[in-house]
């Protein structure tokens, strides 16, 4: 079954006119709170109460065509009174809510030219192996022949110039940025481009400015794939990337135990909410084998992750053991699966490019 995304309902829902004032309902902002899980889509409509009764036929037609998108195997859709903006902003959910307000009045995210598919590699919390994760993964792809770009999106913290011992600043070229050459691979990073010890101090609204400009302004054509290492959470920069390119898949990385997956699974809902397919899950620090006894050590829990991804009917990618050689390799720039390709770490980023390559 073809995977549908956000793109692909707003599309549809755009033929759609409100009767009253012959727009489409997508620019006059009525469709809000899109979800999607396997191949079921629920969103709502919103009306003023006076007019739900002749809006029913809206919804009936809108829940048709969505359910004739290739891939929906139904669709359930919803007429909500018009709510006013303060009380939406109480909301437990803000962020959530926030999606919403902003989502109707949006263009349909651009694709990056010459830029095949995006890949976001995401996790709740910080410190759980994200960018390990990220960098070792977009190598794996990389070792398929695939043209692989990579993209720090951590603005606060970038990681890039330290998983790979690069300090120097991009070139600029007809005021594009040229993405740095590493191992083949082209990578951005705020890192590059600021001093390493300023404190960046940032407002959201230059975080946003900032990730659009590694996004756009930057040579990455011709890239069959980029990589961007999410940053911690499912804040602004989320939000701005899932808004303004096509995301192809997010990959939702966790440790097992539970302060780490109720954060993984807020990333998971935020993807879900914009329409963002989630390519799979992957358990990091998953266990430990003593290096002189062999035996095996679930330091912190172990397969929470598979089975919280069993849990949302999304595909679990793998699961990595915590072992030292992973910290120490990254501290020195070189990556595990460059510096040791026969470990059990290369091997399951290698099967975890597989699944990925089959999913896109
Ligand atoms: P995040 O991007 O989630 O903040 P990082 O990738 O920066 O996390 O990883 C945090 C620290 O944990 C780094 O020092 C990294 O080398 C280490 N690390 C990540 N994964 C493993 C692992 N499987 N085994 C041992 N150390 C790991």
């Amino acid at each position: 079954m073809a995977s549908i995304t956000y793109i692909d309902i707003l599309k549809k829902l755009k033929q759609l006119k409100d009767p009253d004032s012959s727009r489409d309902i997508i620019s006059l902002g009525l469709v809000s709170e899109i979800v999607i899980i396997d191949g079921k889509v629920f969103f709502s409509i919103s009306v003023p109460p006076e007019r739900a009764e002749e809006l029913e036929l809206l919804r009936q037609t809108a829940e048709k065509m969505v359910t004739e998108i290739d891939g929906v195997s139904s669709a359930v859709v919803t007429l909500t009174a018009e709510r006013k903006p303060a009380v939406r902003e109480k909301s437990s959910s803000s962020l959530l809510r926030s999606i919403d307000r902003k989502r109707p009045g949006l263009s349909l995210p651009r694709p990056i030219e010459g830029v095949k598919h995006i890949i976001a590699v995401a996790s709740g919390k910080g410190g759980v192996g994200k960018s390990t994760i990220a960098i070792n993964l977009a190598l794996a792809l990389k070792e398929n022949g695939f043209a692989v770009g990579l993209l720090d999106a951590d603005i606060y913290g970038p990681s890039l110039p330290w998983l790979t011992g690069l300090h120097r600043r991009p070139r600029s070229h007809n005021k594009k940025l040229e993405p740095l050459e590493w191992y083949g691979m082209k990578l951005i990073s705020m890192g590059f481009l600021v001093d390493k010890e300023v404190p960046m101090l940032w407002r959201g609204p230059m975080v946003m400015t900032a990730i659009t400009q590694m996004l756009r302004d930057v040579l990455w054509a011709p890239l069959d794939m980029l990589v961007i290492d999410m940053p911690p959470g499912t804040g602004d920069a989320h939000l701005t990337l899932a808004q303004q390119v096509p995301i192809s898949g997010s990959v939702i990385v966790s440790t097992p135990q539970n302060l780490a997956l109720v954060d993984a699974r807020k990333g998971l809902e935020m993807f879900m909410k914009v329409g963002v397919p989630i390519l799979g899950m992957i358990e990091n620090m998953s266990y430990f084998i003593a290096p002189d006894t062999g035996k095996r050590y679930d330091i912190f829990g172990h397969g929470n992750v598979r089975l919280e991804a069993e849990k949302r009917k999304v595909a679990f990618l793998g699961e990595l053991p915590l072992d030292p050689k992973v910290r120490a390799t990254s501290d020195e720039g070189k990556p595990i699966i460059l510096a040791v390709p026969d470990s059990v770490h290369a091997m399951q980023y290698r099967c975890i490019a597989q699944i990925i390559m089959k999913s896109l």
